[in-house]
C-alpha cells in the first residue's frame, strides 16, 4: 500500500494512474477502522482499479470538542487491516495539510440542514461537506463510496454533488452489523460493558418497526419506539423518525420509499443507525 501524508504526492501519483486509463474509487473515512469501513473498500475494489481510502478525523465537522478530542486515532492498526485487504492508497494527512488557515466554507443543502442530525449537530453537515468537497477535487475519484450507516450525511453529499455538478459518482453500501445486531461504529468503543447490552435496544426497535410497519398505524409505531427505547436505562432517545428517505419527512402509509432513522445517547456515546422500510 502507498501511504501519503501530502497532497502534492497524492496527486503526482494519481495522475499518474490516471494516465494509465485506470479508474479511481474514493472511501473517506476518519479511521479507528472496522468491518463497515473495510466492506466499502471491498466494494470499491470491486468497481474501481485502484482505491484511495482516507483517514481523517476532519474537526470542522465535530461541533463539540471533547468528542473530537476523544475520537478514537489507532493508526498503526488502521494501516495493518488496510494492508490486509490489499488497500492500494491511504491518504493520512495532517490537519495543516487540508485546512489552510481560517477558511470560510457554506454550502446550500436546504432542510438537511436543520433535520435530525443537522437539527442535532449544528454546523455538522457544513464541515462534512467541506472536506468531502476538497478530497474529491484532490483525489478527482469516478466512483466514491459512503455507508448507509450516515444516511443522511449520503443525502447531503448528493446534493451536494448534484449542486455543484461534481464529476463523482456515489454508491451507498449497507450497514455492517455485529452478530447481535448492533451497527458497527468506531464510537462503540466508548461504550461500557452494561452501555453494549442497553444499545442493542436500537437495532430491535429498527427492526420491530419493519416488521410491523404493515399492520400498525405510523404514529403509533413512532410512540412505541420511543416508548420502548425512552425505557431502557442510561439510554437518552435524541429522535426516532419514520421517514420520506428522499427527503427525510416524516412518512405516511403511502410514502414508497421509507426508513426509520434513530440517535440515541447510551452512556456517554451518541450512536445512530437506520433501517430501509420500504425501497
Ligand atoms: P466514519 O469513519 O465513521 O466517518 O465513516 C466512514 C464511512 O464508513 C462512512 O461512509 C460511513 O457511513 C461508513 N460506515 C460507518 N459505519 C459503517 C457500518 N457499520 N457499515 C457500513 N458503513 C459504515
Amino acid at each position: 500500500m502507498r501511504t501519503f501524508t501530502t497532497k502534492t504526492e497524492l496527486q503526482q501519483y494519481l495522475a499518474e494512474t490516471r494516465t494509465n486509463g485506470k479508474t479511481i474509487g474514493l472511501v473517506p473515512t476518519m479511521g479507528a477502522l472496522h468491518e463497515g469501513h473495510i466492506s466499502l473498500i471491498q466494494q470499491a475494489q470491486q468497481y474501481c482499479d485502484v482505491v484511495v481510502c482516507s483517514i481523517f478525523v476532519n474537526p470542522t465537522q465535530f461541533n463539540d470538542p471533547t468528542d473530537l478530542e476523544k475520537y478514537p486515532r489507532p493508526i498503526q492498526s488502521d494501516i495493518e487491516k488496510l494492508e490486509k485487504i490489499n488497500c492500494d492508497v491511504l491518504f493520512n494527512p495532517p490537519v495543516t495539510e487540508v485546512y489552510a488557515g481560517n477558511e470560510q466554507w457554506h454550502l446550500n443543502i436546504g432542510e438537511l440542514e436543520s433535520l435530525l442530525e443537522g437539527k442535532s449537530r449544528p454546523g455538522h453537515y457544513q464541515g462534512v461537506t467541506q472536506v468531502v468537497c476538497k478530497l474529491f477535487d484532490l483525489i478527482k475519484p469516478d466512483i466514491a463510496f459512503f455507508g448507509q450507516k450516515d444516511y443522511q450525511q449520503f443525502l447531503v453529499i448528493s446534493q451536494m454533488v448534484k449542486l455543484l455538478n461534481l464529476p463523482v459518482r456515489l454508491i451507498m453500501c449497507p450497514i455492517q452489523r455485529e452478530p447481535d445486531g448492533l451497527a458497527m461504529s468506531s464510537r462503540n468503543i466508548h461504550l461500557t460493558a452494561t452501555d453494549r447490552q442497553h444499545a442493542l435496544v436500537l437495532s430491535k426497535t429498527l427492526n420491530w418497526v419493519k416488521e410491523n410497519f404493515d399492520s400498525q398505524k405510523l404514529p403509533e409505531l413512532k410512540k412505541s419506539a420511543e416508548a420502548v427505547i425512552n425505557n431502557v436505562p442510561d439510554v437518552e432517545l435524541d429522535y426516532f423518525e419514520i421517514a420520506n428517505g428522499n427527503n427525510l419527512h416524516p412518512a405516511d402509509q403511502t410514502t414508497n420509499n421509507v426508513i426509520a432513522l434513530v440517535a440515541a445517547k447510551v452512556g456517554k456515546t451518541r450512536l445512530i443507525d437506520n433501517v430501509v422500510i420500504r425501497d
